[in-house]
């Protein structure tokens, strides 16, 4: 008998009629003898409704309120889910972030778990009762409801995991399993039947959202197997597992797109100690987490700054920069939204060299031009302009042979 942790996404809670459906896999899985404890986001599309409400109502409204206007979106399907199942003679109880006693800091918007209470869920579980977890929310220390940030229900599922020492976590979604990219961009995508916590985690921070990064840190932090797969299917999808030799012969696993970003440009800031610390200081203090760098070369004593900050946080970020440019004499900022960053992802990366040169020959034979770069021992990115997002991922895919079956590395020099 295995403790499994179930999180269904948007799509898989989207109607009355996927909500039956969603109950009757649980109730299939608790008559084979499993203890089954749900984790639901909301229906599809009511996050971004409310979202837009609150917006209606004040263009920079208050995020406190925001936090429990959108919480509200996972406690309706998490009552529909225990209605459902309960209907299916299955008793269920609803548990929103406070009921599950999950924890967190008082980042509105971008909350961490800081701790989850088993003993609470437990008793729910030994009452013969499956729990329903409200996703993507929690209680901060003064009793203020708080958010995960978007995407956050797979974070509270794999967080549910790790605290109640679950067998497995699976994640249902609206695809069957992570592909080499996102299925839905490219249609030679493939996929993937095991990938390691770090590839994994790449691909999420760089804009495939099928996992959230924080449930994917969270899930190698303490070791939490998941399992990514189809709602709509019975098909095995994507173990995400520790690295192991065999995942190592392939040098590229995937590519992500993330449209997400925009650039803010400082220029003319003076060429001295300390000036760059200084409005990197700022935007940290706002929880505002910066991407790509990059500094042109000095000229006169003065230099240009790009950086690259989420779309959500690029108004903040504006203000923040303007004032510490003002701080410092530098004349100008401006912003571009019309970036999209290109990335490519693979440990097997660590032991073949040439992957970046390749990578820019590609970008470079389709015409597109690459404004920044960012690499690490396991991924190369690229900034482009958006309006070539598509082209470049089905590139890259092609490219690096990533649409054929295990292509040895030596096939692509
Ligand atoms: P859910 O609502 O179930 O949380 P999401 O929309 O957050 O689902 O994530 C699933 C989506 O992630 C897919 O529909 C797909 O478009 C996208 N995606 C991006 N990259 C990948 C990838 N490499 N593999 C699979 N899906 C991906
Ligand atoms: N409902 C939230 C969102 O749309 C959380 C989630 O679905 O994971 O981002
Ligand atoms: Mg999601």
């Amino acid at each position: 008998m295995a403790l499994v942790v179930q999180k269904y996404g948007g799509t898989s809670v989207g109607s009355i009629e996927r909500i039956e459906q969603v109950a009757a896999r649980i109730v299939r899985s608790c008559r084979q003898g499993h203890r089954v404890i749900a984790v639901v986001s909301a229906m599809s599309g009511e996050t971004n409704r409310l979202l837009g409400l609150g917006r209606q109502m004040n263009a920079r409204p208050n995020e406190r309120e925001m936090d429990a206007l959108v919480a509200t979106g996972e406690q309706v399907s998490a009552s529909l889910l225990a209605i459902a199942l309960s209907g299916m003679q299955q008793p269920a109880r609803s548990l929103v972030g406070h009921q599950a006693r999950i924890l967190t800091d008082g980042v509105h918007a971008k909350a961490r778990i800081s701790s989850i209470d088993q003993q609470h869920i437990n008793a729910v579980l030994d009452e013969g009762c499956v729990p329903v977890v409200a996703g993507f929310q929690g209680i901060d220390a003064r009793g203020n409801i708080t958010t995960l940030g978007r995407g956050g229900t797979d974070t509270t599922a794999v967080a549910v995991a790790a605290a109640m020492q679950a067998d497995v976590c699976e994640i249902y979604t609206d695809v069957d399993g992570v592909y080499t990219t996102d299925p839905n961009i490219c249609r030679h995508a493939r996929k993937i039947a095991r990938i390691s916590y770090e590839e994994m985690l790449e691909l999420a921070s760089l804009g495939a959202k099928v996992l959230q990064i924080r449930s994917v840190e969270l899930a190698m932090k303490y070791n939490v197997p998941v399992h990514v797969r189809s709602s709509f299917c019975e098909d095995e999808g994507t173990m995400v597992v520790q690295e192991d030799a065999s995942l190592e012969s392939v040098w590229v696993s995937g590519v992500a797109l993330d449209r997400n970003e925009a650039k803010i440009t400082l220029r003319a800031v003076p060429d001295e100690p300390g000036r760059v610390a200084l409005l990197f200081e700022r935007l940290a203090e706002q929880a505002i987490s910066v991407d790509m760098i990059i500094q042109n070369i000095s000229q006169e004593g003065f230099t240009d700054l790009t950086f690259t900050v989420t779309q959500d946080d690029v108004l903040r970020a504006r203000e923040l920069t303007e004032q510490v440019g003002q701080e410092m004499n530098a004349t100008e900022v401006s912003i571009d939204d019309g970036v999209a960053k290109v990335s490519i992802v693979g440990v097997g990366m660590r032991n073949h060299a040439g992957v970046a040169a390749r990578m820019f020959r590609l970008l470079a034979d389709e015409g597109i031009n690459v404004d920044a770069i960012s690499t690490s021992e396991i991924k190369v990115s690229c900034l482009i302009r958006t309006k070539y997002a598509e082209l470049a991922v089905r590139t890259l895919h092609n490219g690096f042979g990533l649409d054929k079956a295990s292509v040895p590395p030596a096939a692509h020099a």
